[in-house]
């Protein structure tokens, strides 16, 4: 008797210290210490073996599709001898079922009641620990199990207040040309180098951080700033390889960092998360790079771009985008045998360079519009020398490869030539390189669609991007425009790389049938470079800038410049 008292003085003892350990909230449970008393409790009632399942609904248990965990197991045949089940609020279910050597006496009913007491404590515990696992995957995973945006935030919001962000810094990615991945490779091997990408990202930021998807190829991460020159290499350049036949794919981003100072106040997640998208925004446009640390004058910047967004409309209504016309001039002659329109954004008297707001353009649709002027303002200005009976030199306007998605370009085009009654011949449209297939194909219908209503179209800054032999075979152009980087300086002998490539660049252009004219030319020992590989045509600010209209005609007019000065 004594013994079945200590036994159960015993029992409750383990029990309040079980019922204590599961009742805690708020705070991680001891699940080495709980499975430690329920694997005495076990032994005291020769149990062999504990098998818990969980459903998330009926459905699942019916299918007897839960999970399963087996909390103590003797390794010995066994009988199960009791189960318990537990219904939740939110209809999931949680079962545990008991089992003892067969060769085991049976429990009494004291027994029984005791280890009833037991499993329901445990299955309530359980249960309520899954749901919470489950509400945190729903909160802070996304559908293909990568943490969101909500579980960045809450981590920020657990680091807020001064100083507690020390030593780290903030990222916001994007994997460049993700698409190109999924086109080439298929959505599938897309998803697992996604899946890789994260996995190694996470690797190197390791515990002292957190790594979350935005949505697609987005990312933002915060990581502990010793770390962060390997995870800037890793973004800058990493590979993977997919499938049996051991693909290669060469992976890069453009990031935004915030190096948090020390002392630094978080009041909101915004001021992490504005600072990185900032940079990130800059890194965008990969005017300086790819990588870009944030700092004050990055915020300015952003703050330019909103201002020159928000003024556009008004502007563009008010005619202060004038075109500048730059002369193309004939290297044997010296006769002007064309010339390129340029904007410029004249506002209170003073000129702003293209280069400081069509890029800001180019983020929006905004750039199409201005194309559109330019061109409507270029067959006005041509048709209104034709009516004052001056020489007309053929014009070329730059076109953004923004309108190339638009698939009513060439009527749009069509219709300002057409309402202004410009012969075909006098208007070159320039078209930048291309980069992805898609719009390769998109670049080829504009072009041959030009071709076909005998409006001329020139590939500009050629040597400057992705060039692309196969885009000048496939593609009709008439005209290469040789990007100046590709012309050699004063001090370059003719056996300098780019000498070299600047006379095949040229060769190829001319045995190709394409009109060959090089930018950029500034001196006269380069415009007899031009001579010398027979290149007839040169545009630079040799000859001149781009000049307002009136000048230009002025030139028009007097016709020739000097090209004997060497
Ligand atoms: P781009 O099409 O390559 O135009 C040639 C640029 O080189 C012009 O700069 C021109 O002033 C400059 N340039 C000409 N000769 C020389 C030279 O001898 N030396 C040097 N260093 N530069 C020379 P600009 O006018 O500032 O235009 C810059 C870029 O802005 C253009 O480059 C073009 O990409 C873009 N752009 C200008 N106007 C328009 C437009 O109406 N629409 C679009 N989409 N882009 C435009
Ligand atoms: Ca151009
Ligand atoms: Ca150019």
């Amino acid at each position: 008797m004594t013994t079945d008292i200590q036994k159960s003085l015993e029992f409750f003892e383990l029990f309040e210290k079980l019922a204590s350990a599961t009742q805690i909230v708020n705070r991680k449970p001891d699940i080495k210490g709980i499975e430690d008393i329920l694997g005495k409790i076990s032994a005291m009632f020769r149990l062999s073996k504990g098998v818990t399942r969980f459903y998330k609904n009926p459905a699942e248990e019916e299918q007897d599709e839960g999970e399963t965990m087996i909390s103590y197991d003797l390794h010995v045949e066994s009988r199960p001898v009791h189960t318990v089940r537990f219904v939740t609020r939110l209809m999931s279910i949680t079962t545990m079922t008991v089992y003892m050597a067969v060769d085991e006496p049976p429990l009494t009913e004291d027994e029984l009641f005791k280890v009833d007491l037991t499993m329901r404590t445990t299955l309530a515990f359980i249960s309520r620990n899954r749901l919470q696992d489950i509400a945190e995957q729903l909160a802070f995973y996304d559908d293909s199990g990568f943490r969101n945006i909500r579980s960045f935030f809450n981590y920020i919001t657990w680091k807020k207040g001064s100083g507690t962000m020390d030593g780290m810094a903030a990222v916001n990615y994007n994997i460049r040309h993700f698409s190109i991945v999924n086109d080439e490779y298929g959505r599938t091997a897309g998803d697992t180098i996604l899946k890789s990408h994260y996995d190694r990202a996470a690797e190197i930021i390791g515990d002292n951080g957190t790594l979350s998807r935005l949505g697609g190829d987005s990312f933002v991460c915060i990581c502990k700033a010793d770390v962060l020159e390997k995870l800037v290499a890793f973004l800058k350049e990493s590979f993977f390889t997919i499938g049996t036949d051991i693909k290669n794919v060469r992976i890069s981003c453009r990031a935004g960092i915030f190096v948090v100072p020390d002392g630094f106040i978080i009041s909101s997640h915004n001021d992490i998360m504005g600072r990185i998208m900032h940079a990130y925004a800059a890194a965008k446009t990969g005017e300086h790079g790819h990588i870009i640390y944030y700092s004050d004058s990055i915020t300015a910047a952003i703050n330019k771009s909103k201002r020159i967004q928000q003024q556009f409309t008004e502007s563009l209504k008010n005619g202060e985008f004038a075109v500048y016309y730059q002369p193309k001039v004939n290297t044997l002659t010296g006769e002007i045998c064309g010339g390129e329109a340029l904007c410029r954004w004249i506002r209170n008297g003073s000129i702003t360079p293209p280069m400081e707001f069509i890029p800001i353009l180019e983020e929006t649709n905004d750039i199409c519009r201005l194309d559109f002027h330019v061109l409507d303002t270029v067959c006005r200005d041509i048709r209104r020398w034709l009516d004052e009976g001056r020489r007309v030199v053929r014009i070329s306007v730059n076109l953004s490869r923004r309108h190339m998605v638009n698939s009513l370009l060439l009527e749009n085009i069509m219709e300002i030539v057409e309402r202004n009654r410009v012969p075909h011949k006098y208007i070159e449209i320039e078209l930048t390189e291309t980069t992805t297939d898609v719009e390769f194909k998109d670049l080829q219908r504009v072009v041959c669609g030009l071709q076909k209503q005998d409006i001329y179209t020139s590939v500009d800054d050629f040597g400057m991007g992705y060039s692309s032999l196969n885009l000048i075979r496939v593609i009709p152009w008439n005209v290469l425009k040789v990007d100046r980087s590709f012309l050699p300086t004063d001090d370059e002998g003719a056996d300098s790389i780019r000498s070299i490539m600047f006379r095949h660049v040229v060769a190829m252009t001319k045995e190709m049938g394409l009109e060959c004219i090089v930018e950029g030319v500034e001196t006269p020992s380069q415009l007899k470079k031009l001579k010398i590989n027979s290149c007839e045509q040169a545009q630079g600010f040799l000859f001149d800038k781009p000049l307002p209209v009136k000048e230009f005609e002025k030139r028009l007019d007097s016709g020739r410049y000097n090209v004997d000065f060497f």
